[in-house]
């Protein structure tokens, strides 16, 4: 939970926003046409299934079973050693794969094994992996849907489908059911609405009846993947049917390293790579984020005809993966560029400063994607955060917009994420953290009302009152970081020149260069830029 809050990438879009739509066209096309296209082949389908009632209701039947027959069992051929650092969850399902494997143990002794298992985590973090591996560890076979396929347009169908599923299954035992993205049928049953989820409905009810219907001793397991398990229908998690839940997070830095491991496995690498160093530069990347980013790594080297993968590869696929590819051709004013430098310098001399904030691991004002530049911090793993950090962050945060204002005497269209951010984390320290003097130890705004975005009026468990406090404390702590951040500005504006001009140089700061940039001798001053920079919008 907290990994995702620390982000602080201070990835800055916003600059230059208006030329990436212009280099966009190929795309801007393909959008205006997408959907005369998809209007042209409505009409085909409706015309050449346009034939009176009976006749679409045996299609229906039809379609409910043929695509039932295409339910085919594949053996997959991975196991738990292809899945990196996740060894609780491997330990967790190890009973799974031993049940799978000998039945009669574990009926000889009396033990169940829990029906069915819920796996629950953010997006990439290799649930759908884990599942397969399961199956392939244990050798049978392994049934799998995905939960959207059954919201279909006839209504029955997708009730059809789970029957002929789990049927199937049951001869086929031992075997594992995965039904991948379960809440796209599973969640909560709406409180009468229109009556635009019925389908949606009969299916999941045939699923808690299927479940329902067989023993653990068939030798079935059923698996289930979700990343929202908040909005799933509490049926579903009752005992019987899902009610063994298996977390997974975004991997920690050991996590990243050893998926980094996994990965790299097949691929040609030169002695520079240090995986150690990769992985703590990844915070906040899922398993398949640094799938992706091995292998963006080794189509660059082959792009730059090099025969093995090398850390330079490495380095600058993390940039893309964070910020886009590099725009080197993208005409920027020396004006522009200039601001950049001292947004992005502000940022990184308040962020070395402060001492609660991670390090500095690299300064860039090299273009990329809609981003003028951007600051990296080597976030580090933590399980909790405190107020001081918070404070902090924000203060790291501003510092871009800080240093704008005090050089420039202006503040551009750049900051304007930054400013997102920092509101955000804000509004959870008074909301979520209970850390506002004023408001005190309490949340507010109910918890697990799911289906509406935070903060509306449906969720709120306060008065106006409150509400109105809660929005001057947000504003009080935002202002009182903004003030730490100009000060730190003002008192060390001889070293912002300095990174500054040590970025305009050389455009990407990183290792012993922006080392020095914070602790060399400055020899003179330099002259800060003159005036407002020439902007519009
Ligand atoms: P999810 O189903 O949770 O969205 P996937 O299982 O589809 O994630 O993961 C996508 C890909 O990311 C996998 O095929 C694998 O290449 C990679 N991946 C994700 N997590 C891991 C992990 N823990 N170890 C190794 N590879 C992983
Ligand atoms: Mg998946
Ligand atoms: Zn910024």
């Amino acid at each position: 939970m907290m990994n995702g809050l620390y982000l602080l990438e201070l990835l800055d879009p916003g600059y230059y926003a208006q030329p990436a739509a212009t280099d966009s066209r190929p795309w801007n096309i393909l959008i205006y046409f997408l959907p005369v296209l998809l209007i042209i082949v409505m009409i085909y389908l409706f015309m050449s299934s346009g034939r009176g009632a009976q006749d679409a209701r045996n299609e229906a039947a039809k379609f409910g079973r043929s695509r039932a027959r295409l339910i085919t069992p594949n053996r997959p051929s991975v196991s738990f050693g292809d899945v990196a650092g996740v060894e609780e969850v491997k330990d967790d399902l190890r009973e799974v794969v031993e049940f799978l494997k000998d039945r009669s143990r574990f009926q000889a002794i009396g033990a169940t094994i829990p029906k069915g298992m819920l796996l629950v985590g953010p997006p990439g973090t290799g649930k759908t992996l884990l599942a397969r591996a399961v199956a392939g560890e244990a050798g049978v076979p392994f049934y799998s849907v995905n939960g959207s396929e059954f919201v279909e347009m006839f209504v029955g169908v997708g009730a059809a489908r789970v029957r002929d599923l789990f049927e199937q299954a049951k001869r086929n035992a031992p075997c594992i059911i995965f039904i991948d993205e379960i809440d796209a049928v599973g969640r909560v049953r709406s409180s009468g609405g229109p009556g635009s989820h019925e389908e949606r409905e009969q299916t999941l009810n045939q699923i808690l009846v299927e479940m329902d219907g067989f023993t653990t001793n068939s030798g079935v397991v059923v698996l289930a993947a979700t990343n929202r398990a908040d909005i799933l229908d509490p049926a579903l998690l009752r005992p019987g049917r899902f009610d063994r839940r298996v977390v997974l997070n975004l991997p920690d830095t050991h996590g990243r390293k050893a998926i980094l491991e996994v990965h790299a496995k097949g691929k040609r690498l030169d002695s520079s790579i240090d995986f150690g160093a990769v992985a703590k530069e990844t915070h906040g990347f899922s398993g398949a984020d640094l799938a992706a980013l091995m292998n963006e790594a080794a189509i660059l080297a082959v792009r730059r005809n090099k025969t093995s993968i090398g850390m330079a590869e490495l380095e600058e696929s993390i940039d893309r993966i964070l910020a886009g590819p590099e725009r080197r051709s993208l005409k920027i004013s020396p004006r522009d560029k200039e601001l950049t430098a001292y947004h992005e310098a502000g940022h990184a001399l308040v962020a070395h400063i402060l001492p609660n904030v991670d390090p500095v691991s690299k300064i860039s004002i090299v273009a990329r994607g809609t981003m003028g530049g951007y600051t990296r911090i080597l976030a580090e793993d933590r399980y909790f955060m405190t107020a001081s950090k918070f404070k902090e962050t924000l203060a790291t945060l501003l510092a871009g917009h800080a240093a704008e204002e005090l050089v420039f005497k202006e503040i551009s269209t750049g900051p304007h994420s930054d400013m997102k951010q920092a509101t955000s984390i804000a509004r959870r320290m008074v909301t979520d953290y209970g850390m506002s003097e004023k408001l005190g130890l309490r949340t507010y705004g109910s918890e697990g009302v799911s289906g509406y975005p935070a903060g509306t009026a449906e969720q709120r468990d306060y008065s106006e009152e409150i509400a109105r406090q809660i929005d001057e404390e947000v504003y009080t702590i935002v202002k009182q970081a903004y003030e730490i951040s100009k000060r730190i500005i003002t008192e060390n504006r001889d070293r912002l020149t300095h990174i500054a001009r040590r970025l305009l140089d050389l455009e990407t700061l990183s290792g012993p260069e922006l080392n020095a940039a914070f602790n060399e001798p400055i020899s003179k001053p330099p002259a800060d830029p003159k005036g407002a920079p020439a902007r519009s919008g």
